[in-house]
């Protein structure tokens, strides 16, 4: 079994852990898919933020393109409100 950490669990991060599963699959890998976030939100639209402020779009959580739940039934071990302090690439060491 094969462990992918990602750090930070917005557009990029997100993108990132369900494509690696997506690969997995085709390819037959055998893989985990860890996303470490150091904040309460995931997958939020910062491009939506204008909108809000204008009163355009009623509430943050309309913001929200996939909640962490929805991730989680996906396959992707989300970790909210954990901060990745180092990563040390020759150990293979996220803390
Ligand atoms: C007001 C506004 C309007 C925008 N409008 C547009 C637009 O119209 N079109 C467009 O293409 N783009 C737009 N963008 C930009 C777009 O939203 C960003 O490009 C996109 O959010 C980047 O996503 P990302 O995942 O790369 O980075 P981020 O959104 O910065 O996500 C990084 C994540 O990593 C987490 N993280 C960072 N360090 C750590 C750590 N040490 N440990 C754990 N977690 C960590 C952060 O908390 C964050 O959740 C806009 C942005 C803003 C703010």
């Amino acid at each position: 079994m094969e462990r992918i950490v990602v750090v930070g669990a917005d557009a990029a991060g997100m993108s990132a852990a369900h494509q690696a599963l997506r690969t997995a699959e085709v390819t037959a890998r055998s893989v985990e898919v860890i996303a470490l976030e150091q904040t309460s939100d995931t997958s939020y639209s910062a491009c939506g933020i204008p909108y809000l402020v204008a009163g355009l779009v009623d509430s943050e959580t309309d913001l929200v393109a996939r909640s962490a739940a929805q991730h989680r039934e996906l396959g992707v071990d989300l970790r909210m409100g954990t901060t990745v302090t180092g990563i040390d690439r020759d150990r293979k060491v996220v803390s």
